[in-house]
């Protein structure tokens, strides 16, 4: 069976200092418009159609607008429509204008046009000569794909990104895949928690090596620096981009020990149960929120969830009221002592079975996400 995906590649982007101009310009344009066109709209006198077709007008009055890559600017208003859709949808709380600080994005969509007999791309990458070509930005150089020679199948859009005073671009690329037939023969149970951040029903626990404290003590070292520095000084602005540095370095370890802990879970398994955390509800329990900084499990989740897709595995995910870390997995018995979260270990009075809470609670989720595949096939 094939099926059609949408992949990301990010690229780190090494412009030169002209190509760095015009990016930075383009992302300060988009910011623009992005909060010219939310202004307009939360006064509710204009709806987004019309504020595409009036985008043309804003070229004429805003003269600097022409220098960029107009379809940036579209895809501003875009990203506004949808902010007010999410925003009445109830899925956000709030609607932010964009500041300088956060809003360091712009996105284009790619096109093709036939200019006097000549195919014109908007977005082309060239892997022989690693150069990266956007619409008013030509050949900018690029790192990373040593292998790839060519992209199997059709760019749909790229944003790039300034991060901590570096540039990045992700392409959005349309592949097809063979999806593998879905043979059930063997299935995990996963409880997510913070202590160890994945422990599986095979007894396995994948600790939370995440820490990475020494990170953390050089930011917050840095973080007192920089509260001594005058507002608006040289130094102010290095230390700022050091620490922005050091995050971004956090997030890079972050993000590969996800990709191997999800790979190991969804190469060897192919019923794969876990419980539906509500993330948001486990911030606001600020007790909680102070380590899940530190262990992005919403990202666990989002990515085991497109890995199991792309391998045609099954993911199961089961109420997250089901009380899994009380119940005995070997007779049933629930336990309501157990709520106390720092009992690690226990014995069950019914049945005198010596559990792991966690592991116990992995087995519990296994059995019940079993229950609900069976339920399934009915
Ligand atoms: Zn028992």
């Amino acid at each position: 069976m094939i099926q059609k995906i949408l992949r990301g590649y990010i690229f780190r982007l090494y412009p030169t200092k002209e190509q760095a101009t015009l990016i930075d310009k383009t992302i300060g344009c988009s910011r623009f418009i992005y909060n010219y066109s939310l202004k307009e709209r939360l006064n509710k006198k204009i709806t987004n159609y019309e504020q595409i077709k009036n985008l043309p007008n804003l070229f004429t009055e805003y003269k600097w607008l022409n220098e960029i890559d107009k379809n940036a600017l579209y895809n501003s208003i875009k990203n506004v429509d949808r902010t007010i859709t999410n925003y009445e949808n109830g899925l956000i709380d709030i609607v932010n204008f964009k500041s300088k600080d956060k809003y360091n994005v712009y996105q284009t969509t790619y096109y093709e046009s036939n200019l006097n007999g000549k195919l014109y791309r908007s977005i082309k990458i060239d892997f022989k000569n690693h150069l990266i070509s956007l619409p008013k930005i030509k050949n900018i150089k690029y790192r990373g794909y040593k292998k790839k020679t060519n992209l199997q199948g059709n760019i749909k859009s790229a944003v790039i990104r300034r991060t901590a005073g570096r540039y990045y671009i992700s392409l959005l690329v349309a592949e097809e895949i063979v999806k593998p037939e879905f043979i059930p023969r063997s299935i995990v149970g996963l409880d997510l928690g913070i202590k160890n951040i994945i422990v599986t029903s095979y007894n396995e626990k994948i600790e939370n090596s995440l820490e990475c404290t020494n990170i953390y003590k050089r930011i917050k070292g840095l973080q007192k620096g920089l509260n001594r520095c005058q507002p608006g000084s040289k130094n102010r602005y290095k230390l700022k981009l050091k620490i922005q540095r050091l995050y971004l370095k956090l997030k890079n370890i972050h993000k590969s020990l996800i990709h191997a802990i999800t790979n190991k879970i969804v190469n060897y398994n192919d019923i794969i149960v876990m419980e539906d955390l509500d993330i948001l509800e486990m911030y606001q329990k600020r007790s909680m929120a102070k380590h899940l900084i530190k262990i992005p499990l919403a990202e666990i989740k989002k990515v085991l969830r497109y890995k199991c897709n792309w391998q045609n595995k099954k993911l199961i995910t089961i109420n997250r009221y089901y009380p899994s870390s009380q119940i005995c997995s070997r007779c049933g018995y629930q336990n309501k002592l157990l709520k106390n979260l720092k009992i690690r270990n226990w014995t069950c009075p019914s049945c005198g079975a010596e559990h792991d809470r966690d592991i116990n609670a992995s087995l519990n989720i296994l059995f019940e996400g079993l229950k609900v595949y069976i339920n399934s096939l009915f």
